[in-house]
């Protein structure tokens, strides 16, 4: 029965976060199971549709990619304006792409509505080795704490936890649906 294919709603998430933080390669990951050390500017796609099983049910999420536009650009706007859930990615080895998170909240919240549910992710988590200053995963938990969202260190390269922070902000959505 292929009927949710083309019937049923499909969840809209969006990827935010600044360029370079992973988000091509977080979707990559997540729909084609394939990494790329150097990724061009843009994949030539704007979504991807990718199915989970979320608590026995089989969940349709369209995965949008912002990459390529400017954070306050107008087609980057109305993707979080139909937005039912953002992934908000930084990068663990890069200290602005943290301190940037704020001022991603704050848009996405003023574009869409207070309390949208959001994934905060720290990606590139495989870099994190002695000789390489991260982003302590401390800081990151707290900064979700006070923005009451979801927080998860990921891997595009290795894969870990990519399909568990999706999972997580789709029950999420879910249930605020
Ligand atoms: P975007 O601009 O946010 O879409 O970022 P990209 O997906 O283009 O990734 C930027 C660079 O970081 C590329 O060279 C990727 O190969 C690399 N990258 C992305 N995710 C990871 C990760 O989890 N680990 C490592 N080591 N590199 C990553």
């Amino acid at each position: 029965d292929l009927g949710y294919m083309t019937s049923e709603k499909a969840y809209r998430i969006v990827l935010a976060g600044d360029a370079a933080v992973g988000k091509s390669s977080f979707l990559l990951r997540l729909c084609k199971n394939e990494f790329k050390l150097n990724t061009s500017a843009t994949l030539g796609v704007d979504f991807q549709m990718k199915t989970l099983i979320v608590d026995g049910e089989a969940v349709l999420l369209q995965l949008w990619d912002t990459a390529g536009q400017e954070r306050f650009r107008s087609i980057a706007k109305s993707y979080f304006r139909r937005a039912d859930g953002v992934l908000l990615l930084y990068d663990v080895t890069c200290e602005k792409s943290f301190l940037n998170v704020r001022e991603w909240v704050d848009m996405i919240e003023d574009l869409s509505h207070e309390d949208i549910p959001i994934m905060l992710v720290g990606n590139k988590s495989d870099l994190r080795t002695e000789d390489v200053t991260c982003v302590p995963t401390s800081y990151g938990e707290k900064l979700a704490m006070t923005y009451n969202t979801l927080f998860c260190e990921t891997s595009a390269k290795d894969g870990s936890n990519t399909v568990e922070a999706v999972l997580h902000l789709a029950r999420q959505v879910i249930k605020q649906a």
